[in-house]
């Protein structure tokens, strides 16, 4: 099991690394922040949460958060009702690209791109009356943490600037895949964007993905077999074009979000989260990738 000592040398390894990414700025709102910042977490099947560096400072999760829509999705359909509109490939196109949603007639190679987690967006829209609010519930009562929020210039920000997903969204409601007003589901798809966590509070909220699918609160979220499912697809496609690389480097299905966060699970062990805002060309954060690789190597683990 990992100790303080560790995530400290972790940290220390990694930082001269920063100033070599750059933080994303297709929005203003995530383009201000600190660039410079670093931070590791770690919570074990114990319980026990451990960290280093920035991991108390909260920041905007971005597509980390299409693990907790896809998670939730599977609480509310049927696996057929979710796998008929969405697949299970990586993509090997950018993650918010359209080539791919016009080549296989609207329907996206997994559900952890842009596409695919509109997709899911979708159908958590279709069930839900107030997603919002489940949505910041769930993610609460599993960090246990219940000052989480939507940052609201964030989630504005983003619908500001929403050309490129919504013409994803209206790509797919013209191959019949998308069954809800375009606007409502953007709206909820960048709230849940717009949460912002901090690396404890992820890394104990991710802990059901190396539980069994079991939380840090207890409670069965999703099946075994689900969460096995799960980790899966995350270590195909959770890192989108730079999956591959990440599994070479790091060895842990892990999601990663334009916001510098990028959360891993070692399966019956311990899930973990990292920080660092500047991105590499993948959209992925470069000394985040580097602290987890730092991290596995280290402690001699690999799911491989
Ligand atoms: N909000 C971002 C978008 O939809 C999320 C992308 C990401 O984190 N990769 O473009």
């Amino acid at each position: 099991m990992p100790e303080q000592a560790l995530l400290e040398q972790v940290v220390d390894k990694v930082r001269p690394l920063l100033g070599q990414g750059k933080v994303a700025d297709y929005i203003p709102a995530l383009a201000n922040v600190n660039p410079k910042k670093l931070g590791i977490a770690v919570t074990t099947i114990d319980g026990t949460t451990i960290g280093a560096g920035d991991y108390l400072e909260p920041f905007s999760i971005q597509s980390i958060s299409k693990v907790f829509s896809l998670t939730l999705a599977l609480t509310l359909y049927e696996e057929h009702e979710i796998w008929s509109r969405v697949g299970k490939e990586p993509s090997g196109q950018s993650f918010n690209s359209l080539v791919q949603v016009e080549l296989e007639r609207g329907v996206p190679r997994n559900p952890f791109i842009n596409a695919g987690a509109l997709i899911i967006a979708d159908l958590i829209q279709s069930r839900l009356g107030a997603p919002k609010h489940r949505m910041l519930e769930i993610v609460r009562e599993l960090s246990g943490n219940p000052s989480i929020l939507y940052d609201k210039v964030v989630a504005a920000s983003e619908y500001e600037h929403s050309a490129r997903n919504a013409a994803i969204a209206y790509l797919m409601k013209s191959f019949g895949n998308f069954n809800n007003d375009v606007d409502t589901v953007l709206h909820s798809y960048f709230h849940y964007c717009a949460m912002r966590m901090n690396c404890a509070d992820l890394s104990k909220a991710m802990l059901y993905l190396a539980n069994r699918g079991k939380s840090l609160s207890g409670r069965q979220l999703i099946s075994p077999v689900q969460t096995r499912q799960m980790n899966a697809l995350l270590a195909t496609s959770g890192l989108y074009d730079g999956a591959g690389e990440f599994a070479y480097r790091v060895g842990m299905p892990g999601k990663s979000g334009v916001g510098g966060g990028i959360i891993a699970v070692i399966p019956g062990d311990m899930s973990v989260c990292v920080w660092s805002p500047e991105l590499d060309l993948n959209g992925n954060s470069l000394a985040g990738t580097a602290a987890l690789e730092e991290f596995c190597q280290r402690l001699g683990r690999s799911i491989f």
